[in-house]
């Protein structure tokens, strides 16, 4: 079993509680390792620390603290092939998915905030000849991030990094789910240069962790990523203590195909959009709309590529699905599926638990699943399932495609296949969501603003609407 600790005032330790949680490996259903069972204790430690640390750090400047996050970017890159295999082990996401994007993402957002806080500009306001205004942003002290088990590193290192960068020191906490690669991380932070407390990492479970980083007086801003429920909960303790919040949640994104369409391009890309990570990204795709021209011919089509995935073991390049993070959200997958047949859908493909062999016999694998048959009403096409299962519904006009895809309390991504630039601009701007892609998907620039609308979460992160979100604006006026 390996031993994992918090990261507190630059040192490594247990909780204070003295008490431990088990770590699984989703491809052979076993414990492999224990993270501190921490609490409130531990959250105030991390508080003090971070606040004591935060003048020094803030007066190192935007270089000074550009540089320590560069060189903590390029010890995650020299140690890339065992951040490759933590995060596959502890997420069950195939190794070749860790290699491709998730941990060389985790490097990037922290070299794009590292840069991105130097060319971060200040505005000012002339008042013809009565004065001049400038806005001073200034760091806040201590920002609590909290992030979710899907793409571990690189949703915890997209928090950290503008909050660091802007000069803030931070109380982090990673998901219980899958802690490895942020305790890899905290590992390497004095050889950086990170000061002690600049960067605190407590492990545990979020109704004690996560719920003492929301409640902390001395943390008066938290972003959030996780599902829309939690967010819900840490908006209801915070927004009374009157703290910055930016919530990043669920979703139940539309893909809307047009008979137009590049059809294998499309094609291609929707069964990535689909099922990469076994569906359990926030940007995947889940209800996919075709125009009903079209509809056949895509379910033919698709149905054949789905089938075709391999799932198997993570470590094998073979493998297109690792297993669901999870037995309890196996469970959760499954019971999805069954309310779907409930509600009268057909399962074209997939719909059950891939049983493997040998080591991975008690592995959380399900095969990828495709459904039809439902209305947008029922439970399958409006509630988050977050696993490897895709619905797919025709419509016959442009005006019904976007009611369809409006027609969820979320609205994260959502993606449009069409060849015709008019429609693309119009259905964009039509539909309900933060983010649209027209004939791509997941293309991310890092300066872009990424959130969601509706239940999907509040506020933007990315480029500078992140440094925003970690700075507090304060204007200056100067009579002339
Ligand atoms: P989750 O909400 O269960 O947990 C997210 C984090 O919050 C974890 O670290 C957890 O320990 C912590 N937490 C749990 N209860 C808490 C509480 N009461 N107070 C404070 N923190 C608490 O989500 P998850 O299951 O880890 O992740 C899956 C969800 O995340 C999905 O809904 C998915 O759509 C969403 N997600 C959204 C985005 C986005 O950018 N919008 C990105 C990735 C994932």
């Amino acid at each position: 079993m390996e031993t994992l600790l918090n990261l507190i005032d630059g040192e490594l330790r247990p909780a204070v509680s003295g008490a431990w949680l088990d770590v699984y490996a989703p491809a052979t259903g076993k414990a492999f390792g224990r993270i501190p069972d921490s609490d409130e204790r531990d959250v105030d430690l991390a508080v003090k620390a971070a606040q004591q640390a935060f003048p020094a750090w803030n007066a190192l400047g935007r270089e000074g603290r550009s540089k320590v996050m560069l060189r903590l970017a390029e010890l995650i890159e020299a140690d890339m092939d065992g951040f490759v295999e933590d995060e596959s082990r502890d997420n069950g996401k195939p190794l070749s998915l860790a290699r491709r994007v998730d941990i060389p993402r985790a490097v990037a957002n922290l070299r794009f905030f590292a840069t991105a806080i130097i060319h971060f500009p200040s505005e000012a306001h002339l008042m013809d000849d009565v004065a001049v205004n400038y806005t001073d942003r200034q760091p806040f002290g201590v920002a609590g991030c909290i992030s979710p088990w899907n793409l571990p590193l690189y949703l915890f290192t997209w928090k950290i990094a503008p909050a660091l960068a802007s000069g803030n020191c931070v109380v982090a906490k990673p998901s219980e789910v899958t802690p490895l690669t942020a305790y890899r991380m905290s590992a390497l932070c004095q050889a950086a240069g990170m000061p002690p407390g600049v960067l605190n990492i407590v492990h545990g479970l979020g109704p004690k962790v996560g719920a003492a980083i929301t409640s902390h007086p001395g943390v008066p801003a938290i972003s959030f990523t996780g599902g829309t429920r939690t967010g819900a909960e840490i908006a209801r303790v915070a927004a009374p203590m009157f703290k910055k919040l930016s919530l990043e949640l669920g979703g139940k994104n539309p893909v809307l195909v047009f008979a137009d369409c590049d059809f294998e391009e499309m094609l291609r890309t929707t069964v990535r959009s689909s099922f990469t990570n076994q569906g359990q990204i926030c940007l995947c795709g889940s209800r996919i709309l075709v125009e009903r021209s079209i509809f056949e011919r895509f379910r033919t089509a698709f149905v054949d590529r789905v089938k075709a995935l391999r799932v198997g073991d993570p470590r094998s390049p073979e493998s297109d699905l690792g297993a669901v993070v999870s037995e309890a959200h196996m469970q959760k997958v499954l019971e999805h599926i069954r309310i779907a047949r409930e509600e009268g859908a057909q399962v074209l493909c997939g719909g059950n638990r891939i049983m493997m062999e040998g080591p991975l016999k008690d592995g959380w694998f399900i095969a990828p699943t495709v459904i039809e048959g439902l209305g947008p009403q029922c439970r399958t096409n409006q509630e988050e399932i977050f696993g490897p299962v895709v619905t797919i519904q025709p419509f016959e006009t442009e005006t019904e495609a976007i009611a369809l895809a409006n027609a969820t309390p979320y609205g994260l991504a959502s993606v449009i296949w069409t060849r015709d630039v008019q429609r693309s601009h119009r259905v964009a701007r039509a539909l309900q969501a933060g983010i649209v892609w027209v004939n791509c998907w997941m293309v991310r620039d890092l300066r872009t603003p990424f959130g969601g609308v509706k239940q999907s979460g509040v506020g933007r992160e990315g480029g500078m609407d992140a440094l925003r979100f970690f700075t507090e604006a304060k204007n200056v006026c100067i009579k002339l």
